[in-house]
């Protein structure tokens, strides 16, 4: 069998270190061609030490002459100044994984699928802004999406080998993140390490602010929009405190499939690898005996306005996504540096969708200037508040 050439952009992160954990496990099928990473330099330098690929390439440019220090003589040639895009092309690797965060995703989510590759997604930021872009592009010749979140993962397999026609319902679970239970008035001065501890997902910084104030669910329902092209009306939040079940798709017949597993989300990253073959687990295994009670509950929408606005935003269609995509971003960033209160988020994406003026998602650069303009009103939103 031939090696699978994977290249892996964000492999510093949570994804990025997950998805190198599963490519060590099986060096006799996938090569690593090509790793990237913001800032984490030190980690780079290791993981390139380690997989050996044919390219490396650090977005910040301030660490570019200290990168070419640590990498010694005979590697410099690896070292690419190529943008994400032109690297897909010179390398035209057979998986790309986008492990990258937030709206800097969009390029290799584009280029992937317009070089028909097949693209492992974790990016779900990239879906959010351009979903009905993206979906035209996953139609090219060869061109494969397959989604890492894991509620997508769970959802994907549970469609394979059915019709969409007789889909009456997608289940999407929320674990409620740290603040499940929480009044509105107890989030008013929460703080960025308590937003930052997340019950059963251990993540980066974004997604975890994102988890507590179920935007991540938010973003999750518009993926799931476009994903497995469901309206709004069928895709349902559910919080699953346990988070043992990824998501259920329910059928006109009354039938429900459910996907279960462990929270690891090498998991999901492996099996958008090895699709549609699956290999060993690379986890412990799951003893349903060991289960106790599985919960399920409604989202508490007034205290968590986010997943409200992101619904809002997601049947707007257009570029409306994008400029709450944009604003959430912006606002996290303000949160985490403590610029802004909690409750902030809200407020700033809020004002966003209100004020930001949205229009047809008819190219890329249509939503590029969306994105643009939301962050420009969220950052003088946020400073004269
Ligand atoms: P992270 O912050 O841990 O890692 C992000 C990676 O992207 C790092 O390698 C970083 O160096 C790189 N990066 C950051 N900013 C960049 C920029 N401006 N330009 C280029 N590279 C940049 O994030 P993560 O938790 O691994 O999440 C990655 C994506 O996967 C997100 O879209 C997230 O929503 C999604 N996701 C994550 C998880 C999880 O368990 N962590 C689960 C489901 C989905
Ligand atoms: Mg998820």
């Amino acid at each position: 069998m031939t090696k699978k050439r994977v290249a892996l952009f964000g492999s510093t992160g949570s994804i990025g270190t997950q998805s190198l954990d599963v490519i060590r496990r099986f060096p006799e099928k996938f090569e690593l061609v090509a790793i990237t990473a913001h800032s984490s330099l030190e980690l780079l330098v290791e993981q390139f030490h380690e997989f050996e690929p044919q390219f490396l390439a650090l977005s910040n440019p301030s660490s570019h002459s200290e990168l070419k220090n640590q990498l010694g003589p005979q590697h410099q040639k690896r070292i690419t100044d190529l943008s994400f895009e032109e690297l897909i092309e010179e390398t035209r690797p057979d998986i790309v994984i986008n492990a990258l965060v937030g709206a800097a995703g969009l390029g290799v989510t584009r280029s992937a699928l317009e070089c028909g590759l097949r693209l492992g997604l974790a990016n779900k930021e990239s879906l959010i802004m351009a979903g009905e872009l993206v979906m035209d592009l996953a139609q090219t010749p060869g061109a494969e999406l397959i989604p890492i979140d894991s509620e997508h993962s769970a959802i994907f397999q549970c469609l394979l080998g059915e019709k969409k026609e007789e889909v009456s319902k997608i289940w999407l679970t929320a674990s409620g993140g740290p603040f499940f239970g929480k009044t509105r008035n107890e989030l008013l001065s929460i703080t960025p390490a308590q937003a930052l501890k997340h019950p059963t997902w251990s993540m980066g910084a974004k997604i975890s602010i994102d988890s507590s104030t179920l935007m991540n669910k938010g973003l999750e329902v518009i993926e799931a929009h476009f994903l497995f092209d469901a309206s709004y009306d069928q895709i349902v939040a559910v919080i699953h405190p346990q988070s043992v079940i990824h998501s259920l798709v329910e059928y006109v017949d009354g039938t429900f499939k459910a996907h279960l597993g462990v929270t690891d989300m090498r998991i999901p990253i492996q099996y958008a690898l090895s699709y549609p073959k699956r290999f060993a687990s690379p986890v412990k295994d799951l003893d349903l005996r060991q289960l106790s009670n599985l919960e399920f509950a409604s989202p508490d929408l007034e205290t968590f306005g986010c997943l409200a606005l992101a619904y809002e935003a997601g049947r707007a269609g257009g570029t409306a996504a994008a400029i709450m995509n944009a604003a959430n971003e912006v606002a996290v960033a303000a949160f985490l540096s403590e610029r802004l209160p909690y409750l902030g988020i809200e407020e700033t994406i809020d004002a966003a969708l209100d004020s930001v003026e949205g229009g047809a998602q008819d190219s890329f650069d249509a939503v590029l200037d969306a994105d643009a303009r939301s962050r420009r009103f969220s950052e003088n939103f946020i400073t004269s508040r």
